[in-house]
């Protein structure tokens, strides 16, 4: 079986990993999106914010940030959660909520000038409320600086508690509520935490739709897990059953070289099989799709949410102008 690894900060394979296949390696920026890569990295640190970008590890770093979009991840850099597909520290006991973080992060969006912004969270299971109110505290700072600014919340699952999601989505200015399923359901006990599952995690689409009609709701799929392409055909019938709109399917890349943490990368899916994705999740009446090696949740998550309300397929996953070929 072929160990993944993911390029390092140059964009380039640690020495002595298999190469991965051409379709995955990335592209360094260059140029004006070297200053604009730049640019974000000081907001980010200026504000003393977290992504998901750097703590997960994210092979677009260098694509993303050159576009000067982030995702910023909220309620701390420590998950309360240990899934084997993911690098953000896992801690029972996290810090404590910075109350001060919504106005810094409604600060950071603003420097940047983003129209569309991602937050995501770690896991607060050690809450009360599994963080929910300080989630909305974070999309209303946001609101309150940029009202014309589009919010998407990638939240967590909130431990399938239903009263913290009412309050969550009580009147949120949110455009899109993200959750993502991440595999398909028999890899639960293999990829995810044992207080995740794909049952709880529809469940969450499913009362979040009902609870928030207005809302787009979004979901995510790893592939390379060990699951096959009928078991993908059937999660996303699941999602759309539960009124799921938007989708993204990705390849899973082992975040570090310990395979004892993490899972193994099961397979390389061709960009061929991720465009019959695409297609099939078309057909089947999602909204706005982003299928390819490469994506993952938040990527170009303002033009998704502008294909699903225009009609119009816009989404190009072709790599930031003024790029290099890293590898
Ligand atoms: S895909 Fe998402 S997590 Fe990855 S670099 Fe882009 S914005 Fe960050």
């Amino acid at each position: 079986m072929k160990k993944a690894v993911v390029p390092n900060s140059r964009g380039t394979l640690p020495s002595g990993h298999a190469r991965l296949p051409e379709w995955l390696r990335v592209n360094l920026p260059a140029g004006r999106s070297q200053a604009t890569f730049n640019g974000t990295l000081q907001v980010v640190q200026g504000n003393e914010l977290h992504t998901v970008c750097e703590e997960a590890g994210c092979p677009n770093v260098h694509d993303c940030w050159a576009r000067g979009t982030a995702t910023f991840m909220v309620a701390g850099k420590q998950c309360t959660r240990g899934c084997r597909f993911c690098s953000v520290e896992t801690l029972k006991q996290p810090d404590p909520l910075d109350t001060n973080e919504p106005e810094r992060l409604a600060d950071a969006v603003e420097r940047m000038g983003l129209a569309h912004v991602v937050i995501t969270v770690v896991n607060r299971d050690d809450l009360s409320d599994g963080g929910a109110d300080h989630y909305k505290r974070c999309v209303a700072a946001i609101h309150r600086r940029l009202p014309e600014t589009t919010i998407e919340l990638l939240c967590s699952d909130l431990e399938g508690n239903g009263q913290a999601l009412t309050h969550l989505l009580d009147e949120i200015p949110l455009r899109v509520f993200a959750h993502n399923v991440e595999c398909v359901p028999r890899l639960d006990s293999a990829v995810r935490d044992p207080k995740a599952s794909f049952a709880q995690s529809l469940e969450v689409l499913r009362r979040a739709k009902q609870l928030r009609d207005d809302l787009w709701t979004k979901s995510s799929l790893m592939v390379g897990l060990g699951e096959t392409d009928a078991e993908i055909t059937d999660a996303l019938l699941q999602l759309r059953d539960v009124g799921v709109e938007l989708v993204t399917l990705g390849q899973y890349l082992a975040p570090g070289r310990s395979t004892a943490r993490f899972i193994p990368v099961e397979r390389y899916v061709t960009p061929g099989q991720f465009e019959k994705w695409a297609d099939e999740a078309r057909a089947m009446g999602f909204r706005g799709v982003a299928s390819g090696p490469l994506v993952r949740s938040s990527y170009r998550a303002g033009t998704l949410l502008e294909e699903a309300e225009t009609g119009q397929r816009l989404v190009q996953l072709a790599p930031a102008e003024n790029s290099s070929k890293a590898v």
